[in-house]
């Protein structure tokens, strides 16, 4: 058998493609292309639009123009050899140009009297005439119809391969390849799929394609229709495909997995929101009712709680484990800090201070034999409520775990479950997180839970006003700055580790399964504390904070500023997580520039927890460039959490926001979960009523999809046994 006569498939080695060989096939692996497959999904990166016929006094030197015409003159005017020179005249009903070729006699044959052109390129006015020198000509149908000029596919190159060298191989797999290719998406599904994109009004002109003509379109589009079309399947595919997959996992969460239930009821409820000192904000509510509804069933809670800094989501996970406790279970709160950690447990030592709930706290700064003590009234039911910092929660023992908090989750994603079983159920899980989550973001890495997002703050926050400075601002800030902590007040003052990598600490974050933290360069804060300490503000008691100090010199410094020993607080992004000192309310951010935009929106929710208005001024340090300080001005523009989040989504990537190693999600080849919104919430539609009527996805003819499904996620989701 010779390799031509070898049936060409997805994997076939690129080398084996007409025209490719081994050289090229070297070039092509190196931007990941191995496979005829993989050049047949390697779409677009952008299309080449031809640009319509012009007039010809519509023309303008140097700029690109196609004109359609009549050849009316055609001659070769010089044959010496090497010096041979072609032209042509081309009319319309708006006028002439001339074409000229130097050096390609051969034109003589293709343009000739009377044929009809389309010709493309840059205009030059010779005298009174307007010439093209070698335009591109394309040659029109005799009978007057225009052919019409092809849309070109752009592709990401490599090096040594060109453009048109990578049309010609994609074509080649095309060619090969399109007619085999399995289609997953049954045809009564890709109508279901247009009515309902026609009907979130998105612009589909033509059905959904078949795989087939959808892949062929892709790369070579009839026109801006089809192209439509073609893309819309393929984003909608990849989508659904995703989508079934986390419906089937929030299925299987809720069938596999069994919890106590731990429902509400009206005399539970007075008993425990008649300790909070306030009136609940109706979103609180709200929450509340979401959480009491998910725990009373009898497979775990799977809820995100979002909401800004300062939007009171505490009090919900108060309500969440003061349940658990009126249910006679146990509950865990997780923070990712042990500052935030020690932070929950004196406010729920002080608002549960009349009541029989037993609290403990296990942390980094234990004594081996407290922890010893805590760990074993732990298992033995003697605490109710257990604090801590997360990486010492794992794989400790309870004696009726009911329910798992997790404070200020920013990286929580599908693959990061907290596996914390006791007595052979799961407990109820609570996530909270300040970071915004855009809608695309939830609908996806997050879309195996169930978001409740508080938007509402409660009233009598204070506000905070966000300046970004400027260089020339800098004295007249701290003089600003002195003001306040003469009437006072305290301040923070924020500066970046050196590294520049975020990589927190062991004890800053901590999540299992990640890579591990390397340590943290404090340099910079430590540079800025002396600075400040023995200069600009010499004056006043100045504390520092940063990841490498111990646990307990953290929490003397932590105290020291609470308590109001010292003024001014330096320190790294340790404070962004939650800290609660009301009476601090300026804030200065030192290398704005290297931190995201919800980080930054976070750590001046720390000024606006008190009555009094809280400042911030963002300063960056180098050379700053216009975009840097574009994404910087939206800080300054809004306050709304969820505007920014959206801000930094668009600029920074959803990987960027969240991490995508975190995510447990693969990336999308063609999908763009910025602009295809709309598409990702009728395939989330569609395929959490694709699983409703059939969870496994049994009727044969799902089969394909299922296969592609169980491909991509079924291992990243734990999907293992729906197969
Ligand atoms: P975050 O969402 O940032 O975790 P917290 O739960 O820490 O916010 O709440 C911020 C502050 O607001 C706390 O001091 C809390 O006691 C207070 N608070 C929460 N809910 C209310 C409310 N409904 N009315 C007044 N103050 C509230
Ligand atoms: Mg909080």
């Amino acid at each position: 058998m010779t390799e031509n006569s070898i049936e060409t498939t997805l994997g076939t080695p690129a080398k084996f493609l007409p025209g490719i060989g081994s050289l090229r096939a070297e070039k092509l692996a190196k931007i990941g292309l191995r496979t005829a497959g993989d050049l047949l999904f390697c779409f677009p990166r952008s299309y080449e639009f031809p640009a319509p016929p012009a007039r010809v006094d519509q023309l303008r030197e140097g700029q690109s123009a196609s004109l359609v015409g009549t050849i009316v003159d055609a001659e070769i005017v010089s044959r010496t050899p090497g010096k041979s020179i072609f032209g042509a005249v081309v009319q319309n009903d708006s006028g002439a140009v001339r074409i000229v070729f130097f050096n390609q006699p051969f034109r003589a044959e293709q343009i000739t009297f009377d044929r009809r052109v389309m010709i493309s390129g840059e205009p030059k006015l010779n005298g009174l005439r307007w010439e093209f020198v070698h335009p591109k000509v394309t040659l029109l149908e005799d009978d007057g119809e225009i052919k019409k000029p092809r849309i070109l596919p752009i592709y990401p190159l490599t090096e040594g391969v060109k453009q048109n060298e990578m049309r010609h191989y994609v074509s080649a797999a095309i060619d090969g390849l399109c007619e085999t290719l399995t289609e997953v998406l049954p045809v009564d599904l890709r109508d279901q799929a247009t009515a309902a994109l026609r009907a979130a009004e998105i612009d589909l002109r033509l059905p959904l394609p078949d795989i087939c003509t959808a892949v062929r379109s892709i790369h070579w589009p009839a026109d801006q229709n089809d192209l439509t079309a073609a893309r819309t399947r393929l984003v909608f595919q990849e989508l659904l495909v995703m989508q079934l997959a986390l419906a089937m996992r929030r299925r299987k969460l809720t069938t596999d997995l069994r919890s106590t239930p731990l429902p509400a009821s009206a005399m539970l409820d007075a008993r425990i929101i008649n300790r909070f000192p306030f009136e609940l904000t109706g979103d609180q509510k709200a929450a509340m009712k979401d959480v009491g509804r998910d725990m009373g069933r009898q497979f775990p809670m799977n809820r995100l709680l979002q909401g800004d800094v300062g939007s009171g989501k505490t009090v919900v996970a108060i309500y969440a484990m003061m349940l658990a406790v009126g249910h006679s279970h146990q509950a865990v709160l997780m923070a990712p800090t042990e500052v935030l950690a020690r932070q929950h447990f004196q406010t729920l030592t002080r608002m549960l201070a009349d009541s029989r709930v037993r609290i403990g706290l296990l942390c980094g700064s234990l004594t081996a034999a407290e922890r010893r003590e805590t760990l074993r009234k732990t298992a033995s039911g003697e605490i109710d409520l257990l604090v801590g910092t997360q990486a010492l929660l794992y794989g400790i023992e309870f004696k009726n775990l009911g329910l798992c908090v997790i404070d200020e989750q920013h990286k929580f994603g599908v693959r990061q479950r907290v596996q914390l079983r006791s007595g052979g159920v799961d407990p109820h899980y609570l996530v909270m997180s300040a970071t915004p989550i855009p809608r695309s973001v939830a609908m996806t890495i997050f879309g195996d839970v169930d978001l409740t997002t508080l938007r509402e703050k409660p009233p009598g926050r204070g506000s905070v006003n966000t300046y970004l400075g400027r260089d020339e601002w800098r004295d007249r800030w701290w003089t600003f700055v002195k003001k306040q902590l003469d009437e006072g007040r305290q301040a923070f003052i924020v500066a970046p580790r050196v590294s520049a990598q975020a990589s927190p600490t062991q004890d800053d974050v901590d999540v299992p399964d990640e890579d591990s933290a390397t340590d943290e360069d404090v340099s910079s804060v430590e540079t800025v504390y002396e600075e400040l300490r023995t200069g600009t503000l010499a004056k006043y008691q100045v504390g520092l904070l940063h990841g490498r100090l111990s646990s307990e010199e953290k929490r003397a410094v932590m105290e020291a500023f609470a308590d109001g020993e010292t003024d001014v607080l330096v320190s790294t992004t340790v404070i962004e997580v939650g800290i609660d000192v009301p009476n601090a309310t300026v804030m200065t951010i030192l290398g704005a520039q290297r931190f995201g935009l919800a980080q930054l929106h976070q750590l001046r929710g720390r000024v606006s927890r008190g009555t009094h208005a809280g400042h911030v001024c963002v300063f960056t340090d180098g050379e700053q460039s216009p975009e840097e300080f574009e994404r910087l001005k939206v800080l300054e523009s809004t306050s709304d959490g969820f505007e920014l989040a959206e801000a930094d989504f668009k600029m920074r990537g959803p990987g960027d926001v969240f991490g995508s190693r975190q995510s447990g999600m693969p990336p999308l080849r063609i999908a763009d979960l910025m602009n295809d919104i709309d598409v990702l919430q009728v395939a989330r539609d569609i395929a959490q009523q694709t699983i409703d009527e059939d969870p496994e996805l049994s009727d044969p003819k799902w089969d394909a999809l299922k296969k592609q499904l169980m491909r991509r996620y079924g291992k990243r989701l734990d999907l293992g046994d729906v197969a």
